[in-house]
């Protein structure tokens, strides 16, 4: 078509591309000839999910550009080529490959690069930068013969290399400069309880430390990193993360108009210094401000394209910087006036030391707004919290009461999803209204997250908003009288029992196979625990293996129990609460040898408190050796089964309810469920081992066993219902194998067997139809797939011991002999305990990052 525009869009990046769907939806390409150039070879992808490369995701997983889009809207792309210089008179552009293209109009979208500070050592084999799917390929190579990545910047990239680092299967080190963790998001007591989150997943953060040199082998490889402090820190890896920089040297080069720290400095309609050229995304300054978030390119990318059409429109005048992340599996939000900086602001925060949550909301001079906060660890309530400081919604009588979580039924002490206007942007990213979503909902007839990003975009920028939209969403349908479905959330439009038939159906053994099935999206912390789990319990592999790990809740991750300490405890099965002196002499000797304390629990077992991530291989090596197995303290699995000494020695006892217990114990051992399961065998009517109260519970009787289903003790108890009279031990393992299938298949996502129960339509008969009359005929499969999982029982601790790949994730720190300073035991009764929070004299300190301290006063 002749007559059109000439319009190049250099860089193919996320902004870069959603100006160009922006062109397409609007349908500028009948205006404009537009040609894209991308130096990278692949199309725009999803940069800001690029760690999830390493939880298995493929580039094609992360493309943006919908196949044949571009070519279909006559879009002409050029991908690895690299325009290398403006001729700002000739308005034509050189490429790398030695061609020159003509244009009116010129947009920049060429992002930003990883600044590496220059020192020595900076470019040798083991160091790398965390930029590009190529970064990840070539980290991912090197990481199969290296032992220890150190990170070099403790800020959002940062911490998101170091889990890289972690995944796989690296000791992994973070360096920073400042004081804190992510000092541009939290403040000191958040960076605190973000470095003790970090630091209990098993990464060593080095606050204040500055890297005056990358020491390099005989060679020529990363060896350590040599400190300014004086000391070394050994690495076979670096990763730098220490700030991006703009790329503005084609800008530089020919004149245009820079930021006082770089970037093309642009005017509220993304026009550079020359009019025939805008600027968007990370190489462009407002206001000499360089914004590295995505949102914010999305909007610049917005302004341009209307500013191209010729509307009068939207503008752009800087960026409310609020962000929410999920850094290693820890929430960390902060929004609006974060730091207080508003003259007269009033702060009011809470610091949970027992869940690591530190939770701050900044509140204006005259006490009626919300104008900022710092999230770390729970940051369900962030959009609620934006919502208010961006409509300026006055603040409910009692703001304090938006820090604490709503118990189970109670009503949100925040204003919920009703208070916000209907011009309440939701979606920063995409500028998305509660109107335009609940229009959408209302108009298609959506009824879940994946339709709603789907129509209007909103929750497909960097994903924060996501939470909310699902209210909007929840609350959409309820108000039209709408049953809100079981999906188990936003990835997946199926319930988890429709996922455990699909998973059993089609065979399917990884959650990637699963997402890329039946799901969409990158999945969350709630589908991937769950999904983690029904692989478990369908296939039973190990839940540390390379493509479970990401799944994995931080328990799982390290086959124990974190304590509130940050140290971990270890728990051995006891099969029946059964145990020889000699296995008792090498409880005692490994806890003496290892300073753990030592508990009987109400499980009948031992527990032994107070390991270090690094200790546990080494003693579970101890236990392993003789004859100890792990007792899935950690999982949502079987935990133990109890029994009283019954007919062996007891005078009333009339079966052997110990021999018993101990073969329903080793039978079930490792199954994984969608809650945890407890269980006891009593020898006589008399109940000393309280198996009423169990998820599934025998007493024996004069002629055999009667067994009782769905019982639960704990927060709210509910007595276990008598399911069937007078088995005999096989009958019982055989109604059990049935039950114990037939809860994992249909129970929702941590329903404990009682609340399971209690929406059982049909209730007992009906489950007894099912388990013992066979009315669905599914019994014979049900047996089947217990069969393999018992057939397939391996010690978790025991394999994960013998496989380095697996222990590579408990190595003990090489550098490492100082304490973690927030660890403080007391003794009491011939033991001693973690501290609790008065009790640690130096407590300011270690809130307030002054330095490590070795405060261990463990023999004290
Ligand atoms: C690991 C990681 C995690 C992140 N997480 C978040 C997050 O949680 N939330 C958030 O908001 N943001 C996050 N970001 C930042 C976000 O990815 C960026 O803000 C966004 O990608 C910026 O888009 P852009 O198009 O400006 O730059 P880019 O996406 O970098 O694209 C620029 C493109 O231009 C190309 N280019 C450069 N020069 C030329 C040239 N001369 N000729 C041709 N092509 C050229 C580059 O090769 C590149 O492909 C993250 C970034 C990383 C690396």
């Amino acid at each position: 078509m002749a007559g059109r525009s000439e319009l190049i869009v250099v860089g193919n990046g996320m902004v870069g591309h959603r100006f160009v769907e922006l062109l397409i939806s609007e349908g500028r390409t009948n205006d404009f000839r537009v040609t894209v150039i991308g130096e990278e070879t692949r199309p725009a992808y999803d940069r800001v999910g690029l760690s999830s490369y390493f939880a298995g995701k493929t580039a094609d997983d992360l493309t943006l550009v919908e196949p044949g889009s571009y070519e279909r809207a006559g879009i002409e792309v050029r991908r690895g080529d690299r325009i290398i210089a403006i001729d700002r008179a000739g308005k034509t552009v050189a490429l790398a490959s030695g061609d020159v293209l003509r244009y009116d109009q010129l947009v920049l979208a060429t992002g930003s690069y990883p600044f590496v500070p220059p020192v020595e050592g900076r470019n040798a084999p083991g160091a790398f930068v965390y930029r590009t799917i190529e970064d990840l390929q070539a980290m991912e190579a090197y990481a199969a013969k290296a032992k220890i990545g150190v990170v070099i910047g403790g800020g959002l990239l940062g911490l998101e290399a170091a889990n890289a680092l972690q995944n796989l299967g690296l000791e992994t080190h973070v360096v920073e400069l400042a004081p804190r963790l992510m000092s541009l998001q939290v403040d000191d007591i958040g960076g605190a309880v973000l470095r003790r989150r970090i630091e209990a997943l098993g990464v060593t953060v080095h606050l204040g430390a500055l890297t005056t040199r990358i020491v390099t082998n005989a060679d020529g490889a990363v060896a350590a990193l040599a400190l300014k402090d004086g000391t070394e820190l050994p690495a076979d890896m670096v990763v730098f993360s220490a700030g991006i920089r703009p790329r503005d040297e084609l800008g530089r080069a020919v004149g245009l108009d820079l930021g006082e720290r770089g970037g093309i400095e642009i005017d509220d309609r993304c026009r550079t210094s020359d009019p025939s050229i805008y600027a968007i995304g990370e190489c462009a300054a407002y206001n000499d401000r360089v914004y590295g978030l995505v949102a914010p390119g999305y909007h610049m990318a917005r302004v341009a394209a209307s500013a191209l059409a010729g509307h009068g429109g939207e503008a752009f005048t800087g960026y409310d910087m609020s962000t929410k992340l999920k850094l290693m599996g820890v929430d960390v939000a902060s929004f609006g006036d974060a730091f207080a900086s508003t003259h007269g602001a009033h702060v009011i925060s809470v610091v949970d030391t027992l869940a690591e949550v530190y939770k701050k909301l900044v509140i204006s001079p005259d006490k009626q707004r919300l104008l900022g906060g710092v999230l770390v660890g729970d940051a369900a309530n962030y959009g609620q919290l934006v919502q208010l400081v961006q409509n300026r919604i006055p603040l409910p009588p009692h703001p304090e009461d938006l820090l604490i979580p709503p118990r189970a039924g109670e009503k949100s002490a925040g204003l919920g999803v009703d208070a916000l206007p209907e011009t309440a942007q939701i979606c920063s990213c995409h500028n998305v209204s509660k109107g335009q979503i609940c229009g959408a909902i209302g108009e298609k007839k959506l009824t879940a997250v994946g339709g709603i990003k789907e129509c209007t975009k909103a929750g497909t920028g960097c994903g924060s908003c996501v939470t909310l939209i699902s209210e909007i969403l929840t609350k959409e349908l309820r108000k039209a009288g709408v049953v809100v479905s079981k999906r188990l959330c936003e990835h997946f439009d199926h319930s988890r029992q429709e996922l455990y038939h699909l998973v059993r159906l089609h065979g399917i053994r990884s959650f990637d196979e699963l997402l890329a099935q039946h799901g969409q999206g990158r999945g969350c912390e709630i589908c991937k625990p769950a999904v983690a789990s029904i692989l478990a319990s369908a296939w039973n592999e190990h839940i540390l293996d390379r493509k479970h790990l990401p799944l994995q809740d931080s328990n799982d991750r390290f086959l124990a129990n974190i304590q509130r300490d940050g140290t971990y405890s270890v728990v051995p099965r006891v099969a029946g609460g059964e145990i020889t002196p000699d296995k008792l002499i090498v409880l005692g000797e490994v806890a003496k040898r290892y300073g753990l304390y030592t508990k009987i629990t109400g499980g009948q077992r031992i527990d032994l408190f107070g390991a270090r991530l690094e200790q546990l291989p080494e003693i579970w090596r101890d236990l392993v050796a003789a004859g100890f197995e792990s007792g899935h303290a950690y999982g949502k699995a079987l935990r133990t089964v109890k029994s009283c000494v019954g007919s062996t020695w007891c005078r009333y006892g009339v079966q052997d309810s110990v021999s018993f217990a101990v073969r329903v114990e080793n039978r079930y051992k490792g199954l994984r469920s969608p809650h945890k399961l407890k269980s006891a065998v009593s020898g006589c009517a008399r109940e000393c081992a309280e198996a009423q109260s169990k998820d599934f519970g025998i007493i024996a009787t004069d002629k055999g066993y009667n067994l009782y289903l769905c019982g639960n003790g704990g927060m709210k108890p509910q007595h276990a219902q008598l399911f069937a009279t007078d088995l005999d031990e096989e009958t019982v393992i055989k109604y059990l194998d049935r039950f114990l299938m037939f809860y994992i298949r249909t129970a929702d996502r941590l329903q404990r067997t009682a609340s399971w129960f209690n929406n059982l339509e049909g209730g007992l008969p009906y489950l007894r139809q099912v388990l013992i009359d066979d009315t669905l005929g599914i019994c014979a499969e049900l047996e089947a797939e217990m069969a393999l999982v018992v057939d397939t029982y391996q010690c978790e601790w025991k394999t994960a011991i013998e496989d380095p790949e697996k222990l590579k994730r408990f190595r003990p720190f090489v550098n490492t002999t100082k304490s973690d300073p927030s660890i403080v035991f007391i003794r009491q009764r011939d033991q001693h305990r973690p501290a609790f929070w008065d009790e640690k004299t130096d407590v300011a300190a270690t809130l307030f990052g002054e330095g490590e301290r070795v405060l261990d006063k463990k023999s004290a």
